[in-house]
């Protein structure tokens, strides 16, 4: 057992705050690393100590393994806790800190290597009978032979990066024209996203949903928290997340969660973790697509459900604890959804809006959940992802959660910068979103509609003056 009293936050944003909680709850001391961009950001003013770990290229503070390991060392850190991005799922990375007698709180740097390896992980998936969308076993070297396998298990097909993450080395074609620039451009993103070009081709299965499984391994026993489902995403990157999805049974839920604890026990799992599935709705079939091998953005679903705090178990599990939590003692309960606040602008394609934030109003009151980093005077830095806050609720049931979020988008003032809240507000009103009747390519598709409704911002208005009123209209 390995006595863990200090922690090193090798991240930043919401989730170094989240981190930096779980750890006072525990008695954990913490110290953040900052690049010179965060210097005045939240989780430096919480945490136990912080240091400047270089500028505010990620490439040259929060990516520098070295710089990393030098700041645990001098400031005698047991553990390091990576979060999600950055060096999250760099099994080299975990290789460096146990080199260095540093705890790396997240699996064994094998199981890392093994499922960052998207090919590797769908053999596995394969083997324990999982199954799988039909596609390449290998990689494929050259346009064609991903010629050869798109017209073998008939397009659309999907060129995938082996390396890939947040949706990037992605690209669909849907006949031999296609497939030629599909495999160029995909390769040339993955070079420039993770250092590896390797593709591989999977059947391009359209309407489809994401639902994914939460799973907590101590090295010898597997537990699962039930599912998440993410199929409203926008460019293969999840913008809200729900548990339980809409669409599944209990059936397929069981049948998927199974599986979800056979691989991650298969690899002796060590950690929180999350294996993520497609379902189709119309034949009731789910497919492994990967595992991800650290916290997620979207935990806080979870957690609402559950009641389990997943950040505080993974820390337990990474001193050598046994899982405390036995299957049949996760119950659930209600339903959460988290919608993610970007400072973007989703009128002017997405475009990030970093800048000072002047007024920062932020939602509460009952099944209310904010996890921010930001605050009134803060300024967002341009460096980083664009993601400030994630706004979740719980109800007893769907309809509540939902009518919860809703208050709660309403009650979130952000000024000074431009932010998708709105987006956010038009999405949930969508009679569509509130049957529950999505998959991923949904917001794609009504796309011009939210814009618009962004642009027109009804709701807005009318909620100005209604809050405005000094009197109620009569009855
Ligand atoms: P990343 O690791 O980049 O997030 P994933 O493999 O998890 O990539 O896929 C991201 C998203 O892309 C999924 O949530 C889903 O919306 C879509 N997707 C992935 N594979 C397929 C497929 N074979 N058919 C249809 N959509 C897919």
């Amino acid at each position: 057992m390995k006595m863990i009293r200090r922690i090193l936050i090798a991240t930043r944003g919401e989730i170094a705050v989240r981190i930096i909680r779980a750890c006072q709850e525990l008695g954990i001391e913490t110290i953040q690393v900052y690049s010179e961009a965060d210097r005045n950001s939240l989780p430096v003013e919480l945490a136990s100590c912080s240091i400047c770990i270089g500028p505010a290229r990620a490439a040259e503070s929060y990516l520098k393994a070295s710089a990393l390991i030098s700041a645990a060392l001098t400031k005698k850190a047991d553990a390091i806790h990576p979060g999600y991005g950055f060096l999250a799922e760099n099994a080299e990375f975990a290789e460096l800190c146990r080199q260095h007698n540093l705890c790396f709180i997240g699996p064994q740097p094998d199981v890392i290597r093994l499922m960052g390896d998207k090919i590797t992980a769908r053999k596995l998936a394969g083997k324990l009978g999982i199954p799988l969308v039909p596609g390449s076993k290998d990689p494929v070297s050259d346009v064609g032979e991903a010629l050869a396998i798109a017209r073998e298990i008939g397009y659309p097909v999907l060129l995938k990066a082996a390396a890939g993450g947040g949706g990037r080395g992605m690209r669909v074609a849907s006949n031999d024209g296609e497939i030629k620039r599909a495999f160029e451009n995909a390769q040339a993103e993955a070079v420039v996203a993770f250092g590896d070009g390797s593709l591989y081709v999977e059947k391009y299965l359209g309407e489809v949903r994401h639902v994914e499984i939460q799973v907590l391994g101590d090295g010898n026993e597997v537990v699962h928290f039930g599912e998440r489902d993410c199929s409203i995403q926008r460019r293969h990157q999840k913008l809200i997340e729900e548990s339980p999805s809409p669409a599944i049974t209990g059936d397929i839920r069981a049948l998927m969660a199974d599986a979800a604890v056979r691989l991650a026990r298969h690899v002796g799992y060590q950690s929180a973790g999350t294996v993520e599935f497609i379902f189709d709705e119309k034949t009731n079939q789910f497919y492994f697509i990967e595992m991800n091998t650290r916290i997620q953005v979207e935990h806080p679903v979870t957690e609402m459900v559950t009641g389990v705090d997943l950040v505080k178990e993974q820390i337990r599990i990474a001193t050598g604890e046994s899982l405390r939590i036995r299957q049949e003692d996760i119950k659930f309960k209600g339903h959460a959804i988290e919608c993610r606040i970007n400072a973007d602008d989703p009128e002017n394609n997405f475009i990030p809006q970093p800048g000072f934030i002047t007024r920062y109003i932020v939602p509460g009151g009952p099944g209310i959940r904010v996890d921010t980093h930001a605050y009134q005077g803060y300024t967002v830095p341009r460096y980083y992802d664009s993601m400030i806050a994630k706004v979740i609720a719980w109800g007893r049931c769907r309809e509540e959660s939902l009518a919860r979020m809703r208050r709660a988008l309403d009650e979130f003032k952000i000024s000074g910068l431009t932010t998708n809240i709105d987006f956010h507000r038009s999405l949930l009103k969508h009679q569509r979103f509130i049957d529950g009747n999505y998959h991923t390519q949904f917001v794609e598709k009504q796309l011009p509609r939210f814009q618009k409704e962004v642009a027109r911002k009804v709701d807005n208005i009318l909620f100005a003056k209604k809050s405005r009123q000094d009197t109620l209209p009569a009855r």
